[in-house]
């Protein structure tokens, strides 16, 4: 038997609604939307309705939303794209400390061009603070990065805040809403952002496709393309689209805006209880602010054990990390942790439970005992282990 999987913070399965209505655009559909014909029309009139449901679900517009290989390509162009064009207002960049690589890569990879970065520390809590950004923005700041919600801790930056704040001065705001989307309400207006990163694989849709949201009125956001070609997405993001994972995006989309409310109040509910049980233990600690974080996400750090031994010692009971899937390979400790404060060798033994829509009170009674077990036996093999650390 498979373990129990607890890593949706790291990809979920396709919905079989959504596999249903991608399969006819893979041969009985199979269009190029860009052709001017009969075929080209059907897949054209699919990508078209998935970018309704996707623009509506954000408050955007069909023609802001950009479609992407996923979230990675879209902060690319985002950050790459708005750098590029915007050089005229300035070379200075913003973002934190706990942003995803998809963000800190590019940010560094432009820095390494000449521009200048500056990243943001966040709180204890994760939370970013309000009057350090307003310290950080200069009349030659072109754009502030903040993520939606962390795909580690699952923790909310305020948008809505810090949209504000840039909004008066003229810089814009993009936001990483990989982990956000269809999970959180996202509202352009609301918190004024100007671009938004999107993937479809985190909320039960394929890999492999994305968006970015790029606002067209109030500012019109101005890109450089970063892939030339056709002129696809208005120029945008050249490539033929791909309906099947277009059409996926769209379903998966309208499914989980329609579910989010129910399944957050049964995910709060679930992690709640996974959290109290886990606090039999000693010496543990939630990670993350406790309220402004996602209802699926619980990430805690353990003391007294060696975190690769506790990963170890779980593994035929539970599929997850303890952090991000494109870092758990590396020997770092997490860079989201340790911008909490957490010493390297709590940061080390942490967990990173992500719930899904089909997690039940029984899986998580199982990992919670699995966990408690693991943890006495491996104190116990390590008498000397260091006692409670700090923070
Ligand atoms: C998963 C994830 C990404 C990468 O998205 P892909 O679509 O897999 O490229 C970027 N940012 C965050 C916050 C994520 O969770």
């Amino acid at each position: 038997m498979r373990p129990i999987y607890l890593d949706h913070h790291a990809t979920t399965p396709v919905d079989p609604q959504v596999l249903a209505a991608m399969l006819p655009y893979f041969s009985a559909a199979f269009g190029n939307p860009g052709s001017a014909h009969a075929y080209g029309w059907e897949a054209e009139a699919a990508v078209e309705q998935a970018r309704e449901i996707i623009a509506a679900a954000i408050a955007a517009t069909p023609e802001e939303i950009i479609f992407t290989s996923g979230a990675t390509e879209a902060n690319n162009l985002a950050l790459i794209g708005a750098a590029e064009a915007n050089l005229s207002r300035g070379r200075h960049l913003v973002t934190i400390a706990t942003e995803h690589s998809a963000v800190l890569a590019p940010c560094r990879y432009l820095e390494s061009l000449g521009f200048e970065l500056t990243v943001l520390p966040v709180q204890p809590d994760g939370l970013l603070d309000l009057m350090q950004l307003e310290q950080a923005l200069r009349p030659d700041t072109i754009l502030v990065s903040a993520m939606a919600a962390n795909n580690e801790i699952g923790v909310l930056q305020p948008l809505a805040e810090i949209g504000a704040r840039c909004r008066d001065r003229g810089i814009l705001l993009h936001t990483d809403a990989a982990q956000a989307l269809g999970k959180i309400p996202l509202d352009v207006e609301a918190m004024s952002i100007d671009l938004m990163s999107l993937t479809a694989h985190k909320l039960y849709g394929p890999k492999g496709i994305g968006a970015l949201y790029v606002r067209r009125r109030q500012p019109r956001v101005q890109l450089a393309p970063q892939l030339r070609g056709g002129g696809q997405e208005r120029g945008l993001r050249s490539g033929t689209l791909y309906p099947p994972q277009i059409v996926g995006f769209g379903k998966a989309v309208e499914i989980s805006q329609a579910q989010m409310a129910t399944e957050a109040a049964r995910a709060r509910g679930l992690r709640d209880r996974l959290w109290a049980n886990l606090q039999v233990l000693p010496d543990i600690y939630r990670n993350g602010h406790p309220e402004q974080r996602l209802p699926s996400n619980l990430n805690v750090s353990i003391g007294g054990v060696d975190g690769s031994a506790l990963l170890l010692g779980l593994r035929s009971v539970v599929a997850l990390s303890s952090g991000s899937a494109c870092a758990s390979a590396g020997t770092a400790p997490s860079h989201v942790l340790t911008a909490l404060g957490r010493s390297p060798t709590l940061a080390y033994a942490s967990l990173r439970f992500g719930l899904g829509r089909n997690t039940t009170a029984d899986q998580l009674e199982s990992v919670a005992a699995a966990v408690i077990t693991t943890v006495r036996s491996l104190r116990q093999a390590r008498p000397a282990a260091t006692p409670a650390t700090t923070f």
